[in-house]
């Protein structure tokens, strides 16, 4: 098992690409990286930077509020982004920094095993599926990579924009993609816990004599 503690740490430091120069901090996540849900973002942008939490500003709010809709919030989901320190003036990631960048995202992606990932946006969405697709024609179905059910939706600043995609504005899309998480998440039913002495014992195993 991976001691994500101990990586956490290693990337607090890193100066694997240049955007170590102009950082405050690294970003490393939001949320609990021991549920079933991630979210993956783009990369900080100037309050995440100044704060060292991932999605505190007003893409953050605005996903906390659609998590709320379907009854989820930071306790229940992870939220990370594909690279973890701010590119200046909010720049796109470059293509070397977000391979500078990927064995912090695996460490995580290895730590937590998510049965759910919801990739925000087309960076995201690349990274996942591992496509040169584009997040209009990528969203709205599931898709299976890394033993999870990958959700691709619009980046929630993308949706502040506004804009309208095939009828549905990027809001009510990114609710549409929501529900769809809600659904394959409720068909997981937890495990019942059943008390240790009243497992059945395996067959073939012999008990150990007391005297
Ligand atoms: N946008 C992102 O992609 N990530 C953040 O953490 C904030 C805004």
């Amino acid at each position: 098992m991976i001691d994500i503690a101990s990586v956490q740490r290693q990337a607090m430091g890193c100066v694997r690409c240049r955007l170590a120069q102009g950082r405050t901090q690294v970003v490393w996540s939001a949320g609990n990286l021991d549920s079933e849900l991630l979210f993956i973002g783009e990369a900080p942008g100037f309050h995440e930077d100044k704060q060292g939490v991932a999605f505190v500003g007003a893409a953050g709010q605005l996903l906390d509020t659609l998590l709320a809709e379907i009854g989820l919030d930071r306790t229940t989901a992870a939220i990370v982004n594909v690279i973890k320190c701010r590119p200046p003036g909010n720049r796109d990631p470059l293509p070397d920094e977000i391979d500078a960048c990927r064995p912090w995202l695996e460490a995580q992606l290895e730590h937590m095993r998510p049965k759910v990932i919801v990739t925000l946006g087309n960076f995201a969405t690349r990274f996942i599926l591992e496509e040169q697709v584009g997040i209009t024609r990528a969203r709205g179905r599931k898709y299976s990579r890394r033993g999870a059910t990958v959700i691709p939706t619009f980046h929630p600043a993308a949706a502040l924009r506004g804009g309208r995609f095939g009828g549905l504005s990027p809001v009510d899309a990114i609710r549409q993609d929501l529900r769809l998480v809600k659904e394959v998440l409720d068909t997981f039913v937890p495990a019942p816990r059943v008390p240790v002495d009243a497992q059945p014992v395996e067959a073939g195993a012999s008990q150990l004599g007391l005297f």
